[in-house]
């Protein structure tokens, strides 16, 4: 048995034709479907549903063997956890430090919200600045209006968003995309059938693109 780990919407939508080109198509639609467990044309793979940010977790227990995650995800989460062979190269955009353009630079320390706490950390501490970082679960872009935090840490695709709250892109901190992950043991004990599936969903990659 193959167990996948993934979420559903954008992610789902965009990784189906990589899976068919490894011959594995759902049966059932999980935007229609209760089930969080979907039966897919292959009796010994199942896809798991579950929330993005979960997704790591689920797969470093080994309650999935693969998951797909964005790369944001797997930096949060801390992912020398689990294997990463293969960049999806869907859902693309960059993590970004963001917030008023030549905003003046406060007298206290730097406040920061932002729902990736570990990677605006760790992009302060890298640089040596003290910073005060403030976990939100949505919307951070809200943050820097209403005088939350000085600056977020947040992903950006067009900018769009940002520019429509009055906010710029500041820093770049990474490029993101979908990756498929690996849990460790299952990577040894069915392998052949894993590396099959890296091999068909990188051709069909290679393809695309
Ligand atoms: P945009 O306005 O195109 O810059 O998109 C920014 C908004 O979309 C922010 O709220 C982001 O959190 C979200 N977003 C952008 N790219 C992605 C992605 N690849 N995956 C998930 N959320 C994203």
């Amino acid at each position: 048995m193959l167990k996948i780990a993934l979420s559903k919407g954008r992610i789902f939508k965009e990784i189906l034709p990589l899976l068919a080109q490894a011959e594995i198509e759902p049966l059932d639609d999980p935007e229609t479907s209760r089930k969080l467990i979907l039966d897919t044309n292959l009796k010994d793979v199942k896809l798991v549903i579950i929330r993005a940010t979960d997704v790591p977790t689920y797969v470093e227990y080994g309650a999935a063997d693969i998951g797909i995650a964005g790369k944001d995800v797997l930096l949060e989460f801390g992912s020398q956890r689990l294997y990463e062979p293969l960049d999806l190269q869907i859902a693309r955009c960059r993590l970004m430090v963001a917030g008023f353009k030549n905003a003046p630079t406060p007298r206290n320390r730097l406040r920061i919200a932002t729902k990736y706490i570990n990677v605006a950390k760790q992009y302060y501490a890298e640089q040596g600045i003290q910073v005060e970082v403030i976990k939100l679960y949505g919307s951070m872009e809200l943050a820097p209006l209403v005088g939350l935090a000085d600056r977020i840490v947040d992903l950006v695709e067009t900018g769009n968003t940002l520019r429509a709250n009055g906010l710029e892109p500041l820093e770049f901190i990474a490029d993101i995309s979908s990756r498929l992950v690996v849990n460790k043991a299952s990577m040894k004990m069915k392998h052949k059938r894993i590396k099959d599936l890296i091999q068909k969903m990188q051709l069909a990659i290679d393809t695309k693109n």
